[in-house]
């Protein structure tokens, strides 16, 4: 069984797809790390993220670039944002995604029944052909102020308008590119969480997955 999980930043898609992946037993991709990763490596290398000297740094992305805990910063969020806007970028990341959701690897109780990735093109690019294609969006104010509680649980100073502007920039520029842009697939099911909790978020996904009869 393969689940995409699409949607525009802090839509609770992260955290729907763990609860998923435990309920069914699959492994999980939070896809997203991989171009934080690749945004993280640029500027290391003093690159600027706008550029196109971005796709060697994803060619040469190692597992463990991904336990970097910058990556988790807003930072890292914004030049995941502009490296992501580049068909190289993308191109070398999207290999090890399909082969993660055709290959997954064993989870803490065992073999894998299949996969969960989340991202912006998981289900229009990376894997057209999943079993259960969801769109988990929400109110951007919504989004903004669950994004702040989240930070100064972390004991992050940070300031609301700027959390809704910074994300409203991310996504819209996820939006309006020209290479895969953020967008739910035909067959999505659009899940709006500005009004449920991670609980009954979880509920409807399930609702609507088991009515699938897969
Ligand atoms: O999901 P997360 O907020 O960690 O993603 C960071 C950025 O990476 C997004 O704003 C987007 O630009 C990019 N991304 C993408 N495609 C994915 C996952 C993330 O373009 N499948």
């Amino acid at each position: 069984m393969i689940i995409a999980i699409d949607g525009p930043a802090a839509s609770g898609k992260g955290t729907l797809a763990r609860r998923l992946a435990d309920h069914f037993g699959l492994a999980y991709l939070d896809t997203g790390l991989l171009y934080r990763a690749v945004g993280a490596k640029v500027r290391d290398r003093g690159i600027d993220p706008a550029s196109p000297g971005a796709a060697a740094a994803a060619r040469d992305l190692a597992a463990d670039d991904m336990d970097d805990p910058r990556l988790r910063l807003d930072e890292a969020a914004a030049s995941a944002s502009l490296v992501a806007a580049q068909a190289e970028v993308r191109a070398a990341l999207r290999d090890f995604q399909r082969d993660f959701a055709r290959n997954p690897p064993d989870t803490p109780r065992g073999p894998a029944a299949g996969a969960v990735l989340d991202g912006r093109d998981i289900g229009t690019q990376v894997c057209p052909d999943a079993d259960v294609k969801l769109f988990v969006t929400a109110a951007a104010e919504v989004r903004a102020e669950r994004r702040l509680k989240e930070l100064q649980e972390r004991g992050l100073e940070a300031i609301y308008g700027r959390v809704l502007r910074d994300m409203n920039e991310r996504d819209r520029r996820d939006r309006e590119r020209d290479v895969a842009p953020l967008k739910p697939a035909d067959d999505a099911f659009v899940l709006d969480t500005s009004g449920l909790d991670a609980d009954a978020a979880f509920a409807k996904a399930l609702g609507f997955i088991q009515s699938r009869n897969l």
